[in-house]
């Protein structure tokens, strides 16, 4: 009977429901997915009740109502800024549809006089004479059935409409069948939880709009969707857990020889983290680490040290990270560290030209490579390593979940460490990556000093650039960052070029330029030059956001900074303020462009220095997806959860699932399908797709 539900429908596209086109397919591909159970589970927006009336009569005033009406006549507009008219008529009562604006033959055309339509709106009265002002709805007779009674309402996409969005689910409705409930009984009853087929038609169709109700209904699922996603997390750990790893002990040469290189002392949080991960990597069971740390608290060096260890043993070590520059920063880093100690390092982006392509492949494939830095490039198909043991994710919320997993699939079975800025609740880190084990930096270098943050409105611009006279009598360096437009990288650089041009007739070959449309050499030169402070103002798109380190900066100009998010305004401010001198943090913004939100940006940013203060702050303003980078990547990790207040849920869910897991050899060959299925159900959108509990 599995077989059958498993081959059922539900996992069919939504074309197969009648009515729905490749058109319409592609719009709810957009909002939700594009098999069928990716629409039943699509949560309403909201519900809302409207009553089907036979007659009209003053009982039904001011109500959400559904009506049959006659359409009589248009009546003429004397001039086009007075209201239209339609008058119609239901039964022997007449009613106008009003229309404050409107295309006339638009309107002649869905309301043809002398015929029948349904019309949805709210009743009023005027005088003695019933209407209805901009109807929500004009349908044909046989929409009835979809337009009354509790009624979800859905968000919706330019061209799908809500008749349509409900029609749909309606037909959808009907492919659901009766399914072996896969949630204990104990649990069901405890929380007063339905039978998942009647859980999801009372979803879409609610009996009554009872919120305490609506909740339970939401509150299955999301623990459905829950306990799948956990029992994933652990089957797929288990399965890391069974091959050995490579056990990396301390190298405690080289990491003297490093640690006496380095030109500043490490700080106890910095040898403390260290500690924890050269504990996890003389292991046999693989680490999955969280280094958490903010900006410029040194994450960097730790990285490295760590790191060393493999390279007398034959073992390769990966670091990835989000952009080419910073990929470019740490292979000149690493090399400059590494420089008498012999070691190959090897640097892959997707950039580099072809030929040398080839050769940094087949080192890496050869194993003459032995620390590989990049970008994503270093897990695209065609890199094979020869014995990869340990992997470095920096910045991690730039990259997606599935990213994380398609690299650690490449080594035998390496070692994780994954850094970012972004301080993650544990809660969360759970979620994504189950029992992950978290390391944190917690305090700054020492001889750092407190950056200064100011705003200014654009039309004061002048100012600024004056300002930046200093910076060339001192020699010190600047950043200005132009903002991000329409997301287009070509927009951006016009904005970044016509700022260059402008500069440099101040400050002449002083001011350098980068952006990402340059090739991996040309920016190479520019950062150097700008090191070496030949450049001493650096105009940049946004590609310098994450990472990039130079000590002697000391200005960060944020162009139309209103733009920005915080986190990626507390990463750019995070360029500056590396080392022991006065930094300054300039935000532009254009007056006329600052909203509510914008402000509240930028006097977040203003006010605050410590990161997790300011990820909390995102968090408040944008959702947990987004500060995880999810949305970034275009990977959403849940549906209905929502990990920031269903955690009394995800606690249960975990329970549960970890009692599952441990008498998984035991169950039921006929429960295990069970699971499987549900496991199928709710997996539709994860990168961990089609795990079994065999
Ligand atoms: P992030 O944590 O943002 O990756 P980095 O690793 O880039 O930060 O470090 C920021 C800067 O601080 C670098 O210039 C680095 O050399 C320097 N640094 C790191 N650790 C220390 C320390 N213990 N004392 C002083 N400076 C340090
Ligand atoms: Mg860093």
């Amino acid at each position: 009977m599995l077989d059958k539900i498993s081959e059922n429908s539900l996992f069919n596209s939504i074309e197969n429901i009648k009515g729905i086109g490749p058109k319409t397919l592609k719009l709810f591909k957009k909002l939700c997915g594009k098999k069928i159970i990716d629409l039943l589970l699509t949560i309403p927006r909201n519900y809302k009740k409207r009553k089907y009336i036979q007659n009209i009569s003053d009982e039904h005033l001011n109500e959400e109502i559904v009506l049959i009406v006659n359409v009589i006549k248009h009546l003429p507009q004397f001039h086009p800024k007075m209201p239209y008219k339609i008058l119609c008529n239901n039964n022997s009562s007449e009613i106008e549809i009003i229309f404050f604006r409107g295309y006339v033959k638009y309107l002649k055309k869905i309301l043809p006089t002398g015929e029948k339509k349904i019309i949805c709106g709210k009743l009023e009265k005027l005088g003695n004479k019933y209407q209805i002002i901009h109807p929500e709805n004009i349908s044909p007779l046989e929409e009835l059935p979809y337009l009354h009674g509790s009624l979800s309402v859905y968000s919706l996409t330019r061209g799908l409409t809500m008749s349509v969005y409900r029609k749909s689910i309606s037909k959808a409705l009907e492919k659901l069948i009766e399914i072996p409930e896969w949630i204990n009984k104990d649990i069901l009853k405890k929380n007063n939880w339905r039978p998942w087929k009647q859980t999801v038609e009372l979803l879409h169709k609610p009996k009554e709009l009872n919120d305490e109700k609506i909740k339970k209904i939401r509150e299955r699922l999301a623990f459905d969707e829950a306990l799948s996603h956990y029992i994933k997390l652990l089957v797929t750990k288990e399965k890391i857990k069974k091959n050995i790893c490579h056990k990396i002990e301390v190298d405690k040469k080289i990491k003297d020889k490093i640690i006496s290189k380095i030109p500043f002392k490490l700080t106890e949080s910095q040898l403390k983290v260290i500690k924890e991960i050269e504990d996890d990597l003389n292991k046999e069971t693989p680490m999955l680490r969280l280094l958490q740390g903010d900006v410029a608290s040194g994450k960097t060096i730790v990285a490295l040290i760590t790191l060393a260890n493999v390279l007398k043993k034959n073992i390769q070590a990966a670091i990835m990270v989000p952009t080419e520059l910073l990929a470019i920063q740490h292979y000149n880093y690493f090399s400059d560290l590494f420089k008498d100690i012999r070691v190959n390092i090897v640097l892959l982006t997707s950039k580099i030209n072809n030929k040398e392509k080839e050769i940094v492949q087949k080192k890496i494939e050869n194993g003459v490579a032995q620390i590989i830095i990049g970008t994503h490039a270093i897990f695209q198909k065609n890199i094979n390593f020869k014995n990869l043991g340990y992997i470095i994710i920096d910045e991690q919320h730039r990259f997606g979940v599935h990213q994380k997993f398609q690299l650690s699939v490449k080594g035998c079975n390496p070692h994780i460490l994954v850094m970012t800025a972004t301080p993650i609740p544990r809660t969360l880190a759970l979620t994504m990556y189950g029992n992950m084990s978290i390391s944190k930096i917690t305090e700054m270098p020492s001889n750092r000093k407190k950056i200064e943050t100011i705003s200014i409105s654009s039309n004061k611009i002048s100012k600024v650039i004056k300002g930046l006279k200093k910076i060339i009598d001192k020699k010190l360096n600047a950043f200005w960052v132009c903002p991000l437009i329409d997301e287009s990288e070509k927009l951006d650089l016009t904005a970044a070029t016509n700022r260059f041009e402008k500069l440099k007739k101040f400050f002449g070959n002083y001011v350098g330029i980068i952006h990402g449309k340059m090739s991996i050499e040309e920016k190479k030169k520019i950062i150097d030059k700008f090191k070496s402070k030949k450049i001493l103002i650096l105009v940049s798109t946004t590609i310098i956001e994450v990472g990039i380190d130079v000590p002697d900066a000391t200005i960060m100009i944020i162009e139309e900074s209103n733009r920005f998010g915080l986190s990626q305004l507390h990463q750019l401010r995070g360029r500056i303020g590396r080392s022991d001198k006065k930094s300054t943090c300039v935000l532009i913004y254009k007056e006329k462009n600052l909203n509510e939100y914008s402000k509240k940006r930028i006097d977040t940013i203003k006010n605050n220095t410590d990161g997790f203060k300011i990820a909390e702050e995102d968090l408040k303003l944008r959702g947990f997806g987004e500060i995880l980078g999810i949305k970034q990547s275009g990977y959403q990790l849940f549906k209905i959860l929502d990990p920031l207040k269903d955690i009394k849920i995800m606690d249960d869910a975990l329970n549960e699932a970890k009692s599952i897991f441990e008498k998984r050899n035991s169950i039921k060959k006929s429960d295990k399908e069970i699971i499987n299925l549900f496991l199928k159900i709710y997996n539709q959108s994860s990168s961990l797709k089609y795990i079994s509990i065999a």
